[in-house]
C-alpha cells in the first residue's frame, strides 16, 4: 500500500483516482514514455502504443506515476 500511495502521491486514507494508463504521467497521448516491463517480452514499455499498453496493464504497469492533471483531480476529491 505504501508503494501505491507513493505512485499516487497520496496520503493514507485518501480517495484515489483510478490507476491506469489514462491517469499516468507517462501517457503522451499516443505512446507510453515510461519504463515499465512488458508482460509479453519483458522489454521496456517506452514507445509502446497507449492502446496496447492500456490492454496489457488495466491497472497500470510497474512504472506508473499519477499525472499532474489527475493529481489535481485527486486533491479535489480529498478537499484540498
Ligand atoms: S504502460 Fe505504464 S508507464 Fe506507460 S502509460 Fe501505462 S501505466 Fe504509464
Amino acid at each position: 500500500m505504501e508503494d501505491k500511495l507513493r505512485k499516487m502521491k497520496a496520503n493514507p486514507g485518501d480517495k484515489l483516482v483510478e490507476q491506469n494508463c489514462s491517469t499516468c504521467e507517462f501517457n503522451f497521448g499516443d505512446v507510453c514514455t515510461g519504463h515499465g516491463t512488458r508482460m509479453d517480452n519483458s522489454e521496456d514499455t517506452y514507445g509502446m502504443p497507449i492502446e496496447e499498453a492500456d490492454k496489457m496493464f488495466p491497472a497500470g504497469c510497474n512504472d506508473y506515476g499519477i499525472s499532474l492533471d489527475y493529481f489535481i483531480e485527486q486533491e479535489k476529491l480529498n478537499g484540498r
